[in-house]
This record gives C-alpha cells, sequence and structure tokens, in this order.
C-alpha cells in the first residue's frame, strides 16, 4: 500500500490515543486542505501489509485512525489492512459521503468493520474551531451504530 506515514500517539483523530495511518493520494483537492502534499498518488512510499501490522503492533495502541489522503483510492489494500486489525477500534476518514460508497460492494464491506466514521469533504466556509476530530461542519462523525442503520 502507498502510505505517507504512520504517526504514533495521536489525540485528534478520534477518542483515545491513536495510532495513524496516513494514506498517500487524494482526488478531493479541497480548498484550505491542511496536507496538500497528501494529493499525489504517487507521494509516500509503498509499505507491505505485515510491515505496518508490525508497526501498529510495536506501538502498543488498540485504536488506530486511518486518514489520509484518500483511503478508498486504495480500496483492495484498505480491506487488507482492515481485516489485519480484527479486535482494533478502527476510525476512517474519508473525503466522500457516505451515501457515495455505498453502492460498491468492497466499499460497503469496509464499512461494515470501522468502529468510526468521518465523512465529507473539508469545506473551508464550514470550518469551525470549535469541532474535534472533523474540520468542518458538513463533516460528520458516525458510530458503528450510526453506520449499520445505512446497511438497513
Ligand atoms: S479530503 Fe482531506 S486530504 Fe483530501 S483534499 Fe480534502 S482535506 Fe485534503
Amino acid at each position: 500500500m502507498r502510505l505517507l506515514h504512520i504517526l504514533a500517539d495521536s489525540v485528534v483523530d478520534g477518542p483515545g490515543l491513536r495510532t495513524v495511518i496516513f494514506f498517500a493520494g487524494c482526488p478531493h483537492h479541497c480548498a484550505g486542505c491542511h496536507n496538500p502534499d497528501s494529493w499525489a498518488v504517487e507521494g509516500g512510499e509503498d509499505y507491505s501489509l505485515q510491515h505496518v501490522v508490525e508497526q501498529i503492533r510495536q506501538i502498543g495502541s488498540h485504536r488506530v485512525t486511518i486518514s489520509g489522503g484518500e483511503p478508498f483510492l486504495q480500496q483492495e489494500a484498505l480491506y487488507e489492512l482492515i481485516n489485519a486489525l480484527t479486535g482494533y477500534d478502527i476510525y476512517l476518514f474519508t473525503g466522500y459521503r457516505l451515501e457515495q460508497l455505498l453502492d460498491d460492494a468492497l466499499a460497503r464491506r469496509i464499512l461494515s468493520r470501522v468502529d468510526g466514521l468521518i465523512d465529507g469533504r473539508y469545506i473551508k466556509t464550514l470550518h469551525d474551531y470549535s469541532l474535534s476530530i472533523r474540520g468542518s461542519t458538513n463533516q460528520r462523525i458516525l458510530n458503528k451504530k450510526q453506520l449499520q442503520s445505512f446497511f438497513g
């Protein structure tokens, strides 16, 4: 998988102390993006699944956030990573709205396995400093129960 980096001990990417996996590549190009260096698909470096999982284990937290970039650009790698992290509390960021992903079978399998989803593009005019985890008010933080309600 193509990643920008792996960050230990984040307190801003979901509840608790989390390990954050930053996927490379983002098609959304939001104005005011906090990390435009993440846009290039060929950016970052290739990591094996085994290496990423081992690094997560060594860091030690059982809370993992997958961010980017846009993780759904590398859907197969994202699915393999989430499958390898059974038992972990997983939060996932995407610039897509959840409803845009529901028609895709693999995306649905990914979404059914995460514990929290932050969805939607960052919209600068909707930026709100009082928010936590997300940057603009259009973005949603959906917990597992809320996510399940979309699957019927
Ligand atoms: S989705 Fe996130 S990483 Fe992609 S352009 Fe928007 S703010 Fe930046």
